[in-house]
């Protein structure tokens, strides 16, 4: 008889370590310098949750790509649209309206959220023309937020949002955009017992748990009392009304032509792509990279963890697992003392703003309907 015995193998890891993961942090950031150097001040940037996490909105993709949390239902575009061509908008009004009510009640924390010191790192890139241009995967309005802290006027072109925004509204059939700030009072207004319910969570902090879509978990509530506000600019131009979504690409939903169009574009007309802060687990993100990769683009990704093109690693991209904003912050210390001008002034009073306020570790109370 013959027995065979399966040695214990160590776990090697999957992919051998990167050299440029180990330097210690001023070798790293010189290392980025030399990075956009070479890019000319033509260096395109991809932003993902990585670099939200520290303003407290939660990554909801694990390294897999699968929800983070598990019991969270996203809205699923389908549910949204399946019978409103035919006009019959209102047929799914029990998701509608429990989305919209989750939604609610979740915006606040996102509306609220400030940019950590890694956005203003990314907003300083782009201020002084090292990386003008930014793709982010993030919804959450934090980019722009920075970037309006170091110049109100800051070029609004320069930062694309790949899978939308929540700071607007728009509706399904015309696309008429609001700001969700205007449509968020609306909705206050026209459920009073709701809206009482989101102050009374502002107030004694016992906000829901808030998904990055701005969305929230409730339970035993009936959803049917809340009232969803219609278009109303589709009112105001006597055209059928049509149902208000999150200017945001769900869960199921592709994103629009024209962001796709304009997503590749920015990639090959650079001269090279950071990522930073993203595992690129949605498709429309890792698209751009392997289009940069093609393109026979630099490309160097600082994020922690295992990523979506670790395969590439040595095909042009370099890969620091470390987190981004350290390196960022190394660098910019380095790059504002030796640099003059008014940008490098704006850059210089905002630098080590930001803040930091993570997302509890543990699930808060639940709000109840
Ligand atoms: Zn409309």
């Amino acid at each position: 008889m013959v027995r065979i015995s399966i040695p214990t193998l160590p776990k090697a890891p999957l992919l051998p370590p990167s050299g440029l993961s180990i330097l210690p942090l001023p070798q790293a950031a010189s290392y980025l310098a030399q990075f956009l150097e070479n890019g000319k001040g033509n260096t395109v940037m991809l932003t993902g949750a990585g670099v939200s996490v520290d303003s407290g909105i939660r990554a909801y993709r694990g390294e897999k790509g699968t929800y983070s949390n598990p019991n969270y239902k996203p809205i699923l575009y389908h549910e949204l649209v399946e019978d409103s061509d035919r006009g019959d908008m209102f047929s799914k009004a029990d998701v509608v309206h429990s989305d919209w009510a989750r939604s609610f009640l979740g915006y606040p924390p996102v509306r609220d959220a400030q940019p950590n010191p890694t956005h203003i790192y990314i907003a300083a890139l782009q201020h002084l023309g090292l990386a003008p241009k930014l793709i982010t995967q993030n919804v959450d309005n934090l980019h722009r937020k920075a970037s309006s802290l170091l110049s109100p006027t800051y070029d609004k072109s320069s930062i694309l949002e790949l899978h939308g925004t929540l700071a607007k509204v728009h509706c399904l059939k015309h696309r008429h955009e609001q700001t969700r700030d205007v449509y968020q009072d609306e909705i206050s207004r026209m459920n009073p017992i709701w809206d009482q319910e989101a102050k009374e969570a502002e107030r004694t902090g016992r906000r829901p748990r808030t998904n990055p879509d701005g969305d929230v978990e409730l339970h035993g509530v009936d959803y049917r009392s809340f009232s969803v506000p219609p278009c109303r600019v589709c009112e105001r131009e006597k055209v059928k009304s049509s149902m208000v979504k999150p200017n945001v690409v769900f869960f199921g939903e592709t994103i629009t032509p024209a962001v796709r169009d304009e997503s590749l574009h920015l990639i090959s007309s650079s001269s090279s792509l950071l990522i930073l802060g993203t595992s690129l687990a949605t498709y429309s993100a890792f698209r751009l990279v392997k289009l940069a990769v093609e393109h026979k683009k630099p490309v160097l990704m600082i994020t922690t963890g295992p990523t979506r093109a670790d395969p590439f690693m040595g095909k042009r991209l370099d890969k620091m697992d470390r987190v981004a904003g350290d390196v960022l912050g190394k660098y910019l210390d380095e790059a504002v003392k030796t640099s003059t001008g008014k940008e490098v002034e704006d850059v210089k009073r905002y630098l080590h703003t930001g803040v930091v306020k993570r997302p509890p570790e543990v699930e808060g109370p639940r709000a109840e309907g």
